[in-house]
């Protein structure tokens, strides 16, 4: 996207780590508030209008004000990931490996995090009485906001129903998979279609993108209110259990993360690379330092760039191409991450996930790799989409929004470090590309750094 790493640099200014010691001062208030209430005055007649009358409405308005935007936003992101991938007409079977190596790798590690919370159980637990109530007061709330996607279907009816027969009553319903569908759909036709039209409609799409961005900026400048709302909400009813399960949350995020990380990049790079997993580590350091300072893989994209070329040895036009392509649409980390925090927070509310549902929330997560946008919690939207689709209480986000900076920190290495490897394992096996097809143009691939 046209000067994306630009905005981005702008947006992460002092604002941003200033609003992050925000949210987290309204996540330790609300959770202490509320743990005082539930210790000592549970059965006060005051809690009950305070909640009803004030902390409820206004973590409402917050969730909102994030869902009004989530649809232009992941359309758009989706419309102008895909048309983006212009470039792959140009590298062919690059891009064709970029695309296959991302879909396949994407899917082991939601995987991976879908089969580590299921295991492991982080949120499970809850007294299912005070859950159930608390899902009552939740789902209501959140039915107005987001519709439970039509009746779950299965087999046939469910691959059918991936495509919507009109896109308005797919919005409306939130039938999510559908509105990427036709997103997906839709940027494959931009891509296909060249001519001074196409590409102002691309630029609109991208505008679109630019201001669904930064209507969300704004409405987060509204987190530390919100979150405050939603942990003295929920410390109040659940008290110190919130805190353990909280912790278990985090404990299981960073399992699964380290899983892929230490366990399924370096088969990676041994087999289908024949690089020795330890050197590629040392030689990529620069990157994950940059990503976990950042937490912002268009942010780190530079750095990556540059260690792929001086560091790696890579042939620059295939890893200039796939680390741009990959800052966007190859997020592990993220999709890894909306895996756990979803089934986590269906636990947690005692919401029974099927077997349909987790394949739905696995579904969704690998395309979200190409929807989320590398900037700091840029995973939050998406998440939020998911637990409407799922039918759990969206107001489980104020829940994880504390705990999300240090996680988000994380989970950007990974996604940093999973586009070297596959920047990595793409160029071992195109080097009789690099010398007959795709040498040449030299600026063809070369991501737009006008910073
Ligand atoms: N911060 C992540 C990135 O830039 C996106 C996210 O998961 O929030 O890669």
């Amino acid at each position: 996207m046209t000067g994306e790493v630009v905005a981005i640099e702008e947006e992460k200014g002092p604002d941003y780590g200033r609003l992050q010691w925000r949210i987290l001062i309204g996540f330790v208030l609300g959770l202490l508030g509320g743990i005082l209430v539930y210790t000592f005055a549970r059965d006060a007649a005051w809690v009950e209008p305070v909640v009803t009358y004030v902390t409820n409405p206004l973590g409402q308005v917050f969730l909102r004000l994030l869902f009004m935007l989530v649809i232009p936003l992941i359309v758009s992101a989706l419309v102008v990931g895909i048309a983006d991938m212009g470039e792959i007409r140009a590298l062919k079977k690059v891009g064709i490996r970029t695309l296959v190596y991302t879909v396949i790798v994407s899917s082991i590690a939601v995987a991976i995090s879908i089969a580590v919370t299921n295991l492991i159980q982080p949120g499970a637990g809850v007294d299912p009485v005070e859950a159930r109530a608390m899902l009552a007061d939740g789902s209501e709330g959140a039915q107005g906001i987001l519709e439970r996607s039509s009746e779950a279907k299965v087999g046939v009816d469910a691959v059918i129903g991936l495509i919507p027969s009109n896109i308005i009553s797919a919005m409306s319903d939130n039938d999510i998979l559908a509105v990427m569908f036709f997103a997906l759909f839709f940027g494959i036709g931009l891509l296909l279609t060249s001519g001074p039209r196409t590409e102002t409609l691309k630029q609109a799409f991208e505008g679109v993108f630019e201001v669904s961005m930064k209507l969300i900026g704004l409405v987060i400048q509204l987190a530390p209110i919100a979150v405050f709302c939603f942990m003295f909400n929920l410390s109040a009813q659940f008290g110190w259990e919130l805190l353990i399960k909280l912790a278990a949350f985090v404990a299981v995020v960073l399992l699964a993360l380290g899983l892929q990380m230490f366990g399924v990049f370096p088969l990676l790079l041994a087999f289908l690379a024949k690089k020795n997993p330890i050197t590629f580590f040392k030689e990529t350091r620069e990157a994950s330092v940059m990503a976990f300072s950042t937490s912002s893989s268009n942010a780190s994209l530079p750095t990556a760039l540059r260690v792929a070329e001086t560091r790696l040895k890579l042939p620059p036009r295939i890893s200039r191409f796939v680390l741009t392509i990959g800052a966007t649409a190859n997020q592990n980390g993220t999709a890894m991450f909306e895996g756990v925090t979803v089934l986590f927070l269906a636990q947690f509310f005692g919401v029974d996930l099927t077997l349909g549902d987790q394949i739905f929330v696995m579904l969704i997560c690998i395309l979200a790799g190409i929807g989320t946008a590398g900037v700091p919690g840029g995973s939050l939207p998406v998440i939020a989409l998911i637990l409407g689709g799922v039918g759990v209480p969206p107001e489980g986000i104020g829940l994880i929004l504390g705990v999300d900076r240090f996680l988000d920190m994380c989970r950007t290495v990974l996604n940093v470090i999973g586009d070297l490897v596959a920047a990595t394992v793409i160029s071992a096996h195109s080097t009789d590309v690099t010398g007959a097809e795709v040498t040449g143009d030299e600026t063809l691939a070369a991501p737009e750094l006008s910073s």
